[in-house]
């Protein structure tokens, strides 16, 4: 009886691609890797990342297809990213990453640790000196995060071939500064991937397979006319159609 493994490589890599890859995005906890039901996804579909342990020549072809082949998404923490296998170990496998730049969505370690510093000065502070001062840290905290994860993908992910930038989150209360930080989103990030490098040559140190940056959920035309105009840059196509 012919064994799995006596199949054509193509045939097996579209079995692995039905059963590894998913149509989400996968966002990897930081020590998960080991306990297959701990992959977050969103939807109900998990990679079946038990086959990684059938054999030696089986996990390390399913091991290709499961980190190429997925979407996964670059935490927001730098400490996570830090403590994870998946990305430390698998981050140069990745082919297709997205990163959200939520403001909300920061990073404890470092909020909690500021926070801790700077709590007696704030109970000082008048609400709205508080409500500015917490505006500011987490604008900062967003740069930082931002900045991390540019240098990540461009350190760590040299097969990537696409990267998707989520700007739909990115605001604060007060809607102020949200054009400033996508302009710092390309210093901190695009120039490396500038379609037409303007201001930086930077095709030294752009990953050469990457092929694909997008920046979604873009709200004014001033931010179209920046990414789509002015860089370059690829959208959404609804976004385009509305632009
Ligand atoms: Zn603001």
């Amino acid at each position: 009886m012919a064994n799995f493994t006596d199949l054509p490589r193509e045939i097996r890599d579209q079995i692995y691609k039905l059963l590894l890859t998913v149509g989400a995005e996968i966002v990897a906890h930081p020590t998960c890797f080991e306990k297959p039901t701990d992959f977050e996804v969103e939807g109900v579909i998990r990679p079946a990342v038990a086959l990684l342990r059938v054999n030696k020549q089986i996990s390390d072809e399913a091991t290709i297809l499961l980190y190429g082949d997925n979407t996964w998404r670059i935490p927001n923490s730098f400490h996570y990213v830090r403590g994870s296998e998946i990305y430390q170990d698998h981050g140069s496998l990745f082919r297709h990453i997205t990163a959200h730049l939520d403001r909300r969505d920061t990073d404890e370690f470092h909020t909690t640790r500021r926070v801790r510093n700077i709590y007696e000065r704030l109970a000082s502070l008048t609400m709205v000196e508080r409500m500015r001062h917490t505006h500011d840290d987490r604008s900062d905290n967003l740069s930082q995060s931002i900045s991390i994860r540019g240098s990540l993908v461009v350190l760590h992910m040299s097969l990537i071939q696409s990267l998707t930038l989520v700007v739909d989150n990115l605001f604060c209360p007060s809607g102020c500064c949200r054009l400033d930080t996508i302009k710092n989103l390309y210093e901190d990030i695009l120039h490396m991937f500038d379609p037409e490098p303007k201001r930086v040559l930077c095709q030294a140190t752009c990953p050469r397979s990457l092929k694909d940056v997008r920046v979604t959920g873009l709200r004014s035309q001033a931010e179209k006319d920046l990414v789509y105009g002015e860089w370059g840059f690829k959208g959404a196509a609804v976004e385009q159609d509305t632009a």
